[in-house]
């Protein structure tokens, strides 16, 4: 069977020696997978680019304006990343509220929030009695989705429960239970809590009963 054309975290681990920050995944042009990748992971790149430039720049002892200007805008780069670790602070323009999740391209877990609240959203809304070509549409939908997450290893995943376990489309409840069982393998996976199905409406369609979300 050929290699995947992407890593996941386990490759990098198991095969790449410290080639690359640990965590950081492969995408399948061969280059570091921001989709697949948490930030922390993701912003040691930046980190270590800024150090070699560093010492680059000590190195051959220039100091052009140009040269300044890049290491300037790197070190920001990485000030901004650990503040975004922390959830806000220095940006790069020297702003004080950098914001990662609304001012950078998506990391694996921001997207995978986005993602979820997309997929049980739409399950919550899906009809109670679709139409035979209403179930074919979610089918489509949810085989394309798989073929098209833009985390490879994640998708690959998906690709193999959707086989054991294929999309339940026949009704609303159905669907909405079907995709709270996938995303509990996942929570199981990564060790994070599993999600009480019984809850699917209140935590994606009507809100709590104390109102707070009115
Ligand atoms: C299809 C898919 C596959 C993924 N595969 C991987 C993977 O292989 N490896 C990896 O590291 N990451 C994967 N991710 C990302 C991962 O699932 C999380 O989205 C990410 O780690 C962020 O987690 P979180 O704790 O913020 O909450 P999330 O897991 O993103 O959950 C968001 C919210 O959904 C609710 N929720 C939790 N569980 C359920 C449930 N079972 N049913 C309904 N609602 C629920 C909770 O209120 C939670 O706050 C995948 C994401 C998707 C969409």
């Amino acid at each position: 069977m050929p290699a995947p054309a992407y890593s996941t975290p386990e490759d990098n681990r198991e095969n790449t020696a410290g080639a690359l920050p640990p965590g950081m995944v492969l995408g399948p042009d061969g280059k570091p997978c921001r989709t697949c990748t948490d930030w922390k992971s993701w912003s040691k790149i930046g980190k270590s680019k800024s150090k070699k430039e560093s010492k680059e720049s000590k190195e051959s002892n220039t100091t052009t304006t140009t040269s300044q200007t890049g290491n300037t805008a790197s070190a920001a780069a990485a000030a901004a990343a650990a503040a975004a670790v922390a959830g806000a602070g220095t940006g790069t323009d020297g702003s004080s509220s950098f914001n990662y999740e609304a001012e950078c391209p998506p990391d694996k877990e921001i997207l995978g929030r986005a993602t979820w609240t997309f997929l049980h959203t739409m399950a919550a809304y899906y009809p109670e009695k679709p139409s035979a070509m209403e179930q074919s549409t979610m089918k489509s939908l949810l085989s394309s989705f798989s073929q098209f997450y833009p985390c490879g290893y994640c998708a690959e995943h998906l690709r193999q429960e959707m086989k054991v376990d294929p999309p339940k489309v026949e009704s609303r409840k159905e669907l909405a239970w079907w995709m709270c069982g996938m995303h509990n393998k996942v929570n199981e996976m990564l060790g994070k809590d599993i999600f009480d199905c019984n809850k699917l409406d209140e935590r994606w369609r009507d809100g709590p009963a104390d109102g707070r979300c009115d």
